[in-house]
């Protein structure tokens, strides 16, 4: 919506070419970056857990609020069952992997080793202990890419599985598996959900015109977008966008869950129905880690965005980077706007070039990786 404002959007002066990197993070795509020379480089156990690994991306919309979980089980080099966990309330990755084990190849489970991302769980939630599972079925060895940080496991299913007699080996490709569930981790250990902040600019810093809405991303950045808030669980603008653009925050150029739209300020008016609102950060911060919220987008402007970064509660960024700038535009110069944020504590870890747009990818420095 844009309240009847006049929309300026430039045309791009570059060439719009650059697809290949459009979308990311593809579930089938085995990642093999950090494997040294060699097949089975980094060692066998290194070997199945990258494919623990690449199965558990394959969770990514469903799993939440559960983590994503691959697990192999394999006997003498070969793999007799896989598994991932597909949604929340169903099988874990364990129980799907045994499960996948076929009836002739089942009287090999005693001299198989379990592989799986995150330490098996050992509590009662919506499905029985995975590592009463692993003990019942006689498995021979188990490898753990890194231990759950939720209070009900935290190291007690590889010691359940050890009290047992199964030999367990923990840590096998630990910061990537650590790292594939950052935002489960994060929401865990540091009692907050995962933030991540995001933007765009022109070429020279303006984020924003007052009275005026200005239009940065095109169609398929904005795509981009949509498809990162349906990877949220929650998304937050402060009372000022609210107010002044009525921003609906759905999924609407992608396919996915809407987040939960919020608003940051005090006495906001007309708040729209559905919309949650907090006075300040530390309370947003605190009520959504009470109410079980992992993943919060922040969509600005620059005042909300300026208060995530200089509390340091944040955890990665994307901005984009349109390719004109605001001083070209022969009313630029006679306009109010409004500039970009200044960053603290942050490194700019990658760039992803999306249809002749740059989308920088920063990461707040003391962020739990
Ligand atoms: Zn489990």
């Amino acid at each position: 919506m844009n309240n009847g404002k006049k929309a300026t959007s430039l045309p791009p002066r570059k060439e719009e070419k650059d697809v290949t990197l459009f979308i990311k993070g593809n579930a089938n795509q085995l990642s093999t970056k950090s494997l040294p020379s060699g097949r089975f480089g980094g060692g066998l156990d290194s070997f199945y857990m990258r494919r623990c690994l690449q199965l558990a991306r394959n969770g990514q919309q469903n799993a939440q609020p559960n983590p994503m979980v691959g697990a192999v089980v394999v006997c003498n080099g070969r793999i007799i069952g896989e598994g991932y966990h597909v949604r929340c309330g169903e099988g874990h990755a364990e129980v799907n992997a045994l499960a996948s084990v076929k009836q002739e190849d089942e009287h090999l489970l005693k001299e198989s080793t379990i592989y799986v991302s995150l330490e098996p769980c050992s509590h009662y939630g919506k499905t029985p202990p995975c590592a009463d599972l692993i003990i019942s079925k006689g498995l021979k060895r188990c490898v753990v890419g890194c231990i759950d940080p939720f209070a009900q496991v935290q190291g007690r299913g590889i010691q359940k599985l050890r009290d047992a007699g199964i030999e367990v080996t923990v840590g096998v490709l630990a910061e990537e598996c650590q790292a594939l569930n950052k935002r489960f981790m994060t929401f865990h250990q540091q009692k907050r959900p995962f933030v991540t902040l995001k933007w765009a600019r022109t070429q020279d810093g303006v984020m924003g015109v007052k009275g005026e809405r200005l239009i940065i991303s095109n169609t398929y950045t904005q795509m981009l977008c949509h498809k990162r808030r349906t990877e949220h669980q929650a998304i937050l603008v402060g009372r000022k966008t609210l107010e002044e653009d009525a921003p609906t925050l759905n999924v609407r150029a992608w396919i996915g869950k809407n987040p939960q739209p919020i608003v940051l300020g005090s006495h906001v008016k007309n708040l729209p129905q559905g919309w949650w609102s907090f006075p300040t950060v530390e309370d947003l911060l605190s009520a959504l880690y009470e109410k079980g919220v992992q993943t919060l987008l922040v969509e600005g402007g620059r005042t909300t965005l300026q208060a995530f970064i200089d509390k340091g509660m944040w955890d990665e960024a994307f901005v984009e980077w349109g390719d004109f700038s605001w001083a070209e535009n022969p009313e630029g110069k006679t306009r109010e706007t409004v500039k970009v944020p200044v960053w603290r504590d942050a490194e700019r870890i990658a760039d992803e070039r999306v249809m002749g747009r740059n989308i920088e990818h920063w990461k707040h420095l003391s962020t739990t990786e």
